[in-house]
């Protein structure tokens, strides 16, 4: 049996890496745990891009959780170059800014009201104005678009990998390729986790495993859900008007559909990449069984109509295709808490298809409650993701945790 760590995090995406980074930083003895090895592209946080931004749909709350991982994504950009100086290797870039189109109604409207309540910069555009700007872009008439200049791209691997290193600068111990089997809490308080390769012992213990949350906290099944989604790149007709130059990242709403989201060309990535938000049902039952077939007429269909009603000169030939996944909730909001039952273990999972850009925030949040058993930083902005019987389906999962076993 090793020596006891101060906390261990298991499963180093998105929000592991970055729990696993502050508490480096605070000089825990802390240990990562990740089943494969980094840039691996089987859970949600790999394919080259990620939307963020801070006029928020999703809802004003997050905004101040946005503003602090904007200001993160450059601190963490700084001091990766200063752990990697030693060796010199270049510094990982992790942000560019593009811009934002958030297109359609409720879409627009919802982050209009995020802008309003935070003065956020933005400005509201009819389509003949967008389509000056943005040349690629032809909303329908009558579709309102707001636009907010402080958006962009994030390089999701590159930020995983930057957590780590910076972690690793800082002492945190980590293991790839080594797959958390079980955990159990102990009587002294601590917590013990076993993996295909030992097991290991510490105060605290962070649960981040994204669509495998459920097979490591079985309470948690039916409320976080892995759910299949699918992304594209196109060969648009004409390229020249899907550089990061002449078009921003974007969001879309057509009417009655889940939204679509996509990017310009972007780092050496050929295509119009554009994403649909869970179009095909999309609940899996076992993520190990993902569907990563696809299907023209149930994942090529919608994105072609998406194309076809706003970028018609992106909508040439398919490049490449990609199907990953979301872990969804039933209102969208994360899941950040302690668990009921054992408080030396956090739970934090939080996708829903949009909580990369959140990652330093939920990060911090994740390591806080770890260390002291609430989130100083965030109090009030955690509450809309603590488990809460007020939360659709939050209550059942809930009864599940207090009937359950040790
Ligand atoms: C196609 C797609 C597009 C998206 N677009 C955006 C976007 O534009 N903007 C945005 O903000 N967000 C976006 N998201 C959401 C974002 O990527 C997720 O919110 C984020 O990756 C979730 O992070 P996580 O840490 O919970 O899970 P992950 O990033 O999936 O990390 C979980 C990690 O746990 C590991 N793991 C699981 N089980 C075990 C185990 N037993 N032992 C050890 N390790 C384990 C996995 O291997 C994985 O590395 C998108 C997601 C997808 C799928």
């Amino acid at each position: 049996m090793a020596a006891r760590f101060d906390a261990i995090v298991v499963g180093l995406g998105a929000h592991g890496s970055a729990a696993l980074y502050n508490l480096a930083k605070w000089g825990c003895r802390v240990l990562g745990i990740e089943r494969w090895a980094p840039g691996h592209g089987n859970a949600s946080h790999h394919g080259l891009t990620r939307i963020t931004r801070q006029c928020y749909a999703e809802g004003a709350g997050y905004v101040p959780l946005l503003r602090h991982s904007f200001e993160a994504y450059k601190t963490l950009e700084r001091e990766s170059k200063q752990a990697r100086a030693d060796r010199r290797v270049p510094a990982l870039e992790l942000y560019l800014q593009t811009g934002v189109l958030n297109i359609g109604d409720p879409l627009a409207g919802d982050a209009l009201a995020a802008a309003q309540a935070h003065g956020l910069a933005h400005e509201v555009l009819d389509p003949a104005e967008v389509s000056r700007r943005f040349p690629g872009v032809a909303p329908p008439d009558g579709m309102r678009t707001l636009y907010e200049a402080a958006g962009g791209i994030l390089r999701p691997e590159a930020m995983v990998a930057a957590h780590c290193q910076v972690a690793a600068f800082h002492g945190a111990a980590i293991r790839t390729g080594e797959q958390v089997l079980r955990w159990a809490a102990l009587p002294d308080g601590g917590v013990r986790v076993d993996t295909d390769a030992g097991s290991y012992l510490a105060d605290k213990l962070i649960l981040s495993a994204g669509a495998w949350m459920p097979k490591l906290v079985p309470e948690l099944e039916g409320l976080v859900v892995p759910e299949r989604a699918t992304v594209g790149w196109f060969k648009p007709r004409r390229p020249e008007l899907f550089a990061p130059s002449r078009l921003p990242v974007w969001l879309l709403q057509l009417p009655g559909r889940p939204p679509f989201y996509g990017f310009p060309e972007f780092g050496g990535e050929p295509g119009f990449k554009l994403g649909a938000f869970n179009e095909r049902g999309a609940a899996v039952a076992d993520p190990e069984a993902l569907d990563r077939a696809w299907s023209r007429e149930g994942d090529e269909g919608p994105l072609r109509e998406a194309m076809a009603a706003v970028f018609p000169e992106a909508n040439g030939d398919l490049l490449r295709f990609g199907v990953c996944m979301f872990s969804g909730t039933p209102d969208g909001h994360f899941i950040v808490d302690l668990h009921p039952r054992h408080p030396q273990v956090v739970l934090c999972s939080a996708c829903s298809g949009h909580g990369f850009k959140l990652s330093p925030a939920v990060g911090l949040a994740a390591a806080e409650l770890a260390r002291h058993g609430r989130c100083s930083s965030f109090e009030v902005e955690m509450r809309m993701h603590r488990l809460d019987a007020a939360r659709v389906g939050h209550a059942q999962a809930l009864a599940r945790f207090a009937t359950a076993g040790p």
